[in-house]
């Protein structure tokens, strides 16, 4: 293909983007497809010969749509949105063009200093302290990572690193001596990272990946799911009997489940019990809340972190009008971070980096090349504005408060399971009318403590049936989960 193919074939893909998104509120938001329905349709061997865009795209129309589920549909209500904007599309195609995996500054100078650049105006746009910027004395500084997995991986291995470094220094080895990783290989094994039964899985997954044990805060319904100091403390004390070392500790703002925010105050206050939990690495995954704080109304939540918060993370790619991906993580001491994954053998080395006055992204990454991701991001925040960012946010929440006030006013039929929380509501379909015809509900007497919501078998019949009716149908999708033992029905109205 050339330049002048390329025009015309780009000029054709962009209307047929268009068309998609003006068509996708018509769609049906899951396809109606088998598995392995696309292999019968594509053939078995590449083709000898180049085909022409007409060709391709054609069967992107009869191959490739009819199997999407369709994300930006606003019938769309499951899990967490995936949102995509027209001009962070355009920063994907400016950022294909300067393809660079730019890892050092030298690379691409521009792709690195526009992600600084960026992510301080992120960092301000959410109301985030001072310490997390670049221009921090604290050497603090923000970088994009691919997903909000990566960045709680990423945290996870950094905060093993300064627990262990710290331990073996203080003990008097030579950094680099068989000693000092001896040392370090007979202590990770006590370490243990700690999240509660709400974190995103991705928390488990990272302290597999660097290698650590893993411990869970139990959360209960009528605490509202949250991570209580309370129940921290206890499971604190429970590890050091078993003689393990807690040394990181994920509080989520906005679980997956729920949306329930940990109580920060409650547990950064049982840190400080004991000189061992105040060198906790304490990470806040807020993954989807993260993109309310971009309205006044909630950056009080964010003056929280000003002391005694490692890192934070949140994905714009979620609600923040930024496609996949666009995961933003900042630290509070970019050291961290680079002591523990600054590996630079000769041909990575240059005048620049050696000189240490300009950052290379490399360090603060499991991946060594990167993609020109700022540039999405810039174009996001410059067509949108501000204004325009919290005016989404806004909308979102309130068509949020919207749904969960029509399930408030059928109290015959609905409850509502936990505190609703930026657009997402969490309920059940009443067990107390015959399912089925035949099934009467009843409590087992499992009670779920002072909430007025209890297990009920019938409740948790009907409602699994309605969730799976609903997404059969095809029409609205939506996710079902299961909290403290009873099962319910998530809908969320964050899709741009
Ligand atoms: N953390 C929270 C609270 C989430 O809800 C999710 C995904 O929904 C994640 C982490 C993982 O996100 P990612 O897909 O970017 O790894």
């Amino acid at each position: 293909m050339d330049g002048q193919q390329f025009r015309a074939a780009a000029h054709s893909a962009i209307e047929d983007i268009v068309n998609y998104f003006d068509s996708v509120p018509d769609r049906r938001v899951l396809p109606a497809v088998d598995p392995g329905y696309l292999r019968p349709l594509i053939p078995e061997n590449p083709p000898t010969d180049g085909e022409t865009w007409e060709t391709i795209q054609q069967d992107v129309d009869t191959k490739i749509k009819p199997g999407l589920t369709h994300w930006q549909s606003p019938n769309f209500m499951a899990y967490y949105p995936a949102s995509v904007t027209y001009p962070s599309i355009l920063g994907e195609m400016y950022s294909a063009t300067f393809t660079a995996p730019a890892f050092n500054w030298l690379c691409s100078p521009a792709c690195t200093e526009m992600e600084t650049i960026v992510m301080d105006w992120v960092a301000k746009a959410l109301g985030l302290p001072e310490c997390f910027l670049s221009t921090s004395e604290n050497l603090g500084g923000g970088v994009i990572q691919n997903s909000a997995s990566d960045a709680i991986a990423t945290m996870l291995v950094a905060a093993r690193e300064r627990r262990v470094r710290e331990m073996v220094l203080a003990e008097g080895l030579q950094e680099g001596s068989m000693e000092y990783e001896e040392r370090k290989m007979d202590l990770q094994p006590r370490l243990v990272a700690i999240a509660s039964d709400q974190t995103h899985s991705s928390a488990a997954k990272g302290a597999l990946i660097a290698g650590t044990r893993f411990r869970t805060v139990p959360t209960r319904l009528d605490e509202n799911m949250e991570m209580t100091g309370a129940r921290l403390r206890e499971v604190l004390e429970k590890c050091e009997k078993d003689g393990l070392m807690p040394y990181h500790l994920t509080m989520t703002f906005g679980t997956t489940n729920t949306c329930s925010v940990d109580r920060f105050a409650e547990i950064k206050a049982v840190l400080q019990e004991k000189p061992a939990w105040q060198r906790i690495w304490v990470h806040v995954d807020a993954a989807y809340a993260g993109a309310a704080l971009v309205a006044d109304e909630w950056q009080y939540i964010a003056k929280d972190f000003a002391e005694g918060v490692d890192s934070f993370n949140m994905n714009m790619h979620k609600w923040l009008l930024v496609n996949f991906d666009a995961s933003v993580l900042f630290v509070r001491n970019r050291l961290d971070l680079t002591n523990a994954l600054d590996i630079t053998p000769t041909y990575l080395r240059n005048p620049y980096s050696d000189m240490g006055t300009v950052i290379d992204y490399r360090n603060w990454s499991i991946s060594l090349g990167r993609r020109f991701r700022a540039l999405k991001i810039w174009f996001v925040m410059r067509s949108y504005g501000l204004n325009g960012m919290k005016a989404h946010i806004r909308r979102t929440i309130e068509l949020g408060n919207t749904f969960a006030d029509l399930i408030r006013g059928r109290s015959d039929l609905f409850e509502i399971v936990t505190k609703p929380a930026f657009a997402l509501t969490v309920f059940r379909i009443k067990g107390s009318k015959p399912a089925n015809g035949h099934v009467n509900g009843h409590s087992d007497g499992q009670s779920t403590g002072g909430s007025a919501v209890r297990k009920d078998d019938a409740a948790d019949l009907v409602t699994r049936q309605v969730s799976e009716v609903i997404n059969s149908r095809g029409e609205i999708f939506i996710t079902s989960t299961v909290i403290d033992g009873i099962y319910v029905i998530r809908v969320v109205s964050a899709n741009p």
